[in-house]
């Protein structure tokens, strides 16, 4: 068994990076982001404040989430319903960090997650990874890049899935999200003690993966 933990803000490059070892490896790539997009998708749909604990509670019951995994990577199915990139709106971006923070939605989520890891070997990237999922992962990297790399890569990002936004308004989401992220009360976005800190700002992504091999191959 592999377990790889990426952690690091968003537009740090983390989901390319997990995906490119992750097929590396022939190992899956497990991304958590989504989960909470999901939790914040539907909450989104039930006209509920993503703010609050006591209604967004109420709710969590009522969700089926799966995850499959095949050629195209990850695909997230809600009660049935395959949401494929509705959850990547940047709406639903806030909405994700708003219910992120909530202490029942991350116990909501935890177990699924702790139990993919349990029984395969994956590289999965989010916040919590190397510090509440996996804190035995075999290589723990803590990414992090610059605000304007991170803003303008999550721009062309979304730019490539048909979603028209600013760069400017990007920034100014991506920075909320992060201090949002870094500040709650539980599980706060911040490197394991024992993650290597990995500033991918102008690393190409081929030398990141061998790089990422290597580190992995010297603690096996
Ligand atoms: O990684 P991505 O940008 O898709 O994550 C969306 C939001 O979900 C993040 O802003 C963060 O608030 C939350 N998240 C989290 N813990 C994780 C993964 C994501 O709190 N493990």
């Amino acid at each position: 068994m592999i377990r790889i933990a990426i952690d690091g803000p968003s537009g740090s490059g983390k989901s390319t990076l997990a995906k490119a070892v992750a097929r590396e490896l022939g190992i899956i790539y497990v991304d958590t982001g989504a989960l909470y997009r999901t939790v914040g998708y539907y909450v989104f749909t039930r006209g509920i404040d993503p703010r609050d604990e006591l209604a967004v509670k109420a709710i969590l019951p009522e969700m089926h989430i799966k995850l499959q995994y095949g050629e195209g990577g990850q695909r997230v199915i809600l009660n049935g319903e395959d949401l494929g990139d509705k959850i990547r709106l940047p709406e639903m971006s806030m909405y994700a960090s708003f219910v992120s923070s909530l202490p029942s939605v991350r116990a909501f989520l935890l177990e699924m997650q702790k139990s993919l890891a349990r029984e395969n070997s994956v590289v999965m990237d989010g916040r919590d990874i190397g510090t509440v999922i996996i804190p035995d992962a075999d290589l723990k990297i803590f990414l992090t890049a610059s605000n304007e790399t991170r803003a303008h890569r999550r721009t062309l990002e979304l730019k490539a899935k048909g979603i028209d936004v600013k760069y400017e308004d990007v920034l100014a989401d991506m920075i909320e999200r992060d201090n949002n992220d870094k500040n709650r009360d539980v599980a706060p976005a911040i490197a394991a003690e024992d993650a290597i800190i990995f500033d991918n700002s102008t690393k190409s992504v081929e030398d990141s993966v061998c790089e990422i091999v290597r580190l992995l191959n010297e603690r096996k």
